[in-house]
């Protein structure tokens, strides 16, 4: 056969897992070298540099413009020991993915000879083209330029020849074009906040930092087969394609043996990690065939993101040594599960609490539930946002799909920590508690550590659920950037935990005692956010009505979910946060509803051009075929012998008859609908038009494909199939 599936399927015989070289047999031996980590710092910078790098670090502002060359010129000195013979500032645009322009270190010195030059201006700012990057509008044409900042608080790294220094990117006029800028501010918004809610308890707390541990889930797809698909190449999921006699319904694939192939790749994406100083730790296989996860352990959330972002890059081009390719599409392939990244997300004080971890007294679990409440209260008050930051087309196959958590916001809280929350309304009165109530009711929230480490109950359909000593985000999609969720999440936070403080103080001033204050703050939040508790099965249709009853909501469409950023109770957290400004508001929106349109714009073109010049094409072949083998009957045999062999025969032409006509008149029809959304001059506009008269022939098209699929000989099929795509490593 020539058709490139074939060839694709050949190549895959002849595939061997890769040696993989390890540096040393101590991953200590060589962990963080790429990194101009606090050793390198120490031992690259003069004392005073040093100094500047870490007290900026610490209290969250830039470093002085001062030290700049300096620091400059020992990042110099030490990247190019490593072999770096360019820089780069790294950011993260509003796209899938990160940005970088490399420019060499080399340069002419005074005297016209050529010199290596890193300055500190070049190591602070840099202006590159913020033309080619959504803006929502912010860019104005005639000023095209765009800053990139440097993000002292993540370190420098090397990848291949570069220095890559990780910054942010603003507007010339000052507004955040990335995800990086924002979340810096979301961060800095819940550390304010919690502190001074932590002065409750410990007033040595200065410092509240955010944690984030991401699981990052992926589909690992032979090159030869990926390429054989335009689909996956141009949209990064099969547009097409009949589900597999077999996929996951034995169950077999969780946590089961990683065949050697794929074991050779995570080996090496493990030392590249590594040495990159991401702390991966956790693979394994998951659900659905050929799918996989990688975790590493949780660090600072900035840093954690910047760490998945070039954990996303790094898989890339592993995959490629091991003739793979990695898929983070949500939904690669339909019918079985998609891939989503759950983002694990604490909260720790420089005294080492994580405070959503049960203490070991009464006064340190008080601690612990009063951001339990104000977590519960943020997400309930937030549903849209939240769903918002997550929501996007690719998102939007995975979530309610029986394999990920609905378009409804709710938060698993486990049974004990449940009840503890409804102890605290039933005790708590309106009048002064009696010093035994108080004891009481102490005494019970001290016993809160034991009980959890019993429960091992883990709801895996909640979209926000409490695993112990943290929330896990899990509704966030594989192939996003986890800043957009964090964002929101620390946002709501911050607002949530500021009202809390102001309440509580309110009612010390009316002479109530710290404590009672506190619980009685307390009891008000868990009666108001009781709707968001939800700890049964998230996956099942009575939970859609239930939450129908208790005025939660659930919005599917993609373009009206990324419009509710806009509603009052999103500004209130994003805005008055001072996370976002109304003008970048605006503009987010308008870049993740043209980021939507265009994904389906993109997807129906692609399958309008396979439908029409691969399946078609093929499908008429067949038929001819058919048709060739129906005249060859009633040459050989009577007529009645030939009515009776020939009818099975005839039914299969009519029915490749029927699809391909139907393909035909689909494919025109979702061409002329695409040519009147385009015609929309409004983002909202467009997006919704997109979703409502483009989208559905996306299913309506693939519906006739698939069912060729079932009769077209093998043989002639130009697409590798999803058993090939999917039984194969
Ligand atoms: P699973 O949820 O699959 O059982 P793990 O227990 O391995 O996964 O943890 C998943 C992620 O959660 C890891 O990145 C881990 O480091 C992170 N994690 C654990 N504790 C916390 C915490 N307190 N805050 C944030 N992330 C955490
Ligand atoms: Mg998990």
């Amino acid at each position: 056969m020539t058709t490139i599936r074939f060839k694709a399927l050949g190549e895959l015989l002849k595939r061997e897992p890769k040696a993989v070289h390890f540096p040393s047999n101590k991953v200590t031996d060589y962990y963080g070298e790429l990194v101009f980590n606090v050793e390198s710092m120490r031992k690259y910078l003069s004392k005073e540099a040093f100094r500047a790098v870490m007290t900026a670090n610490q209290k969250g502002l830039s470093v002085d413009r001062k030290m700049a060359d300096g620091i400059a010129a020992g990042m110099k000195a030490w990247s190019i020991e490593k072999g770096a013979t360019h820089y780069t500032h790294w950011f993260q645009p509003l796209t899938d993915g990160t940005a970088e322009k490399h420019d060499g270190f080399i340069d002419y010195g005074d005297g016209g000879h050529m010199i290596e030059n890193f300055s500190g201006s070049l190591l602070a700012q840099q202006e590159p083209d913020a033309s080619s990057f959504p803006s929502g509008g912010i860019r104005q044409t005639f000023e095209a330029r765009g800053y990139t900042a440097w993000d002292v608080s993540s370190p420098a790294f090397i990848v291949g020849t570069t220095l890559c220094i990780p910054t942010i990117f603003i507007s010339y006029t000052g507004e955040a074009l990335d995800y990086k800028a924002p979340l810096l501010k979301a961060l800095a918004a819940v550390d304010e906040a919690a502190v001074s809610v932590c002065q409750y308890f410990d007033k040595n707390v200065t410092k509240v930092h955010t944690n984030l541990g991401w699981e990052q889930e992926y589909f690992l797809i032979d090159e030869a087969l990926y390429l054989a698909r335009p689909d996956l190449v141009l949209t990064g999921r099969t547009l097409m394609g009949h589900s597999s006699s077999k996929d996951q319904q034995l169950d077999d694939h969780y946590f089961g043996s990683i065949p050697e192939r794929v074991t050779a790749f995570m080996m090496e994406l493990e030392v590249e990690c590594h040495k990159l100083g991401i702390p991966v730790k956790t693979r394994h296989n998951e659900v659905a065939p050929n799918q996989f996860e990688l975790a590493p352990i949780y660090e600072e959330a900035n840093l954690a993101n910047d760490h998945n972002q070039l954990v996303m890059d790094v898989m890339k081009k592993v995959a490629r040594h091991h003739k793979f390719r990695v898929l983070f599409h949500e939904k690669p392939f339909a019918g079985i599960n998609g891939s989503g990244k759950h983002n694990n997300w604490s909260l720790g004080t420089d005294t080492g609490v994580v405070l959503l971890a049960p203490g070991k007294n009464p006064k340190a679990n008080i601690q612990f539930l009063t951001f339990v409440v104000n977590t519960l209260m943020a997400v309930y008050k937030n549903q849209d946002l939240l769903r918002a930051s997550i929501l996007t087309a690719s998102n939007s196959h995975r979530l309610g799909a029986n394999e990920a958590p609905p378009s409804i916001v709710s938060a698993f809280l486990g049974d004990e920590v449940s009840s503890m929350l409804d102890r605290i309304v039933e005790e708590v009165g309106e009048r002064k508690m009696t010093p035994d109530e108080k004891t009481a009711l102490k005494l019970g929230i001290g016993r809160i550590p034991e009980i959890i480490l019993d429960n091992t109950d883990r709801n895996r359909t909640s979209p926000f659920a409490f695993t112990g000593n943290r929330f896990e985000f899990r509704a966030v999609g594989s192939s996003v950037n986890n800043a957009a969720a964090m964002t929101a999440l620390s946002a709501a936070v911050a607002v949530e935990l500021k009202e809390f403080k102001i309440a509580v103080d309110a009612l010390i001033e009316q002479g109530i005692k710290k404590d009672e204050a506190i619980f009685q703050v307390l009891k008000k939040m868990i009666i108001e956010c009781k709707p968001i508790r939800f700890n049964g099965d998230g996956y099942s249709e009575d939970w859609v009505v239930e939450a129908k009853k208790r005025g939660l909501t659930n919005i599917t469409s993609v373009p009206e979910s990324i419009l509710k950023y806009l509603d009052p109770a999103s500004k209130k957290s994003l805005i008055e946060s001072g996370v976002m400004t109304e003008k970048e508001l605006h503009a987010r929106v308008e870049v993740e509803l043209e980021k939507f349109t265009k994904k389906i714009q993109i997807e129906a073109r692609v399958l309008g051009d396979l439908a029409i010049n691969h399946i078609v094409p093929t499908a008429v072949a067949y038929q001819t075929k058919l048709i060739q083998n129906v005249q060859g009957l009633r040459d050989i045999f009577t007529n009645s012998e030939y009515e009776d062999l020939s009818g099975a025969r005839k039914e299969l032409i009519k029915e490749i008859s029927v699809h391909i006509s139907s393909i035909k008149a689909k494919v025109r029809e979702m061409v002329d609908a695409r040519k009147e959304c385009n015609v929309l001059k409004e983002g909202m506009e467009m997006a919704v038009a997109y979703d409502e008269k483009v989208r559905p022939y996306l299913s309506s098209i693939r519906y006739h494909i698939d069912k060729l699929e079932l009769v077209v000989d093998n043989e002639m099929w130009p697409l590798p199939k999803y058993r090939e795509l999917l039984f194969n490593n």
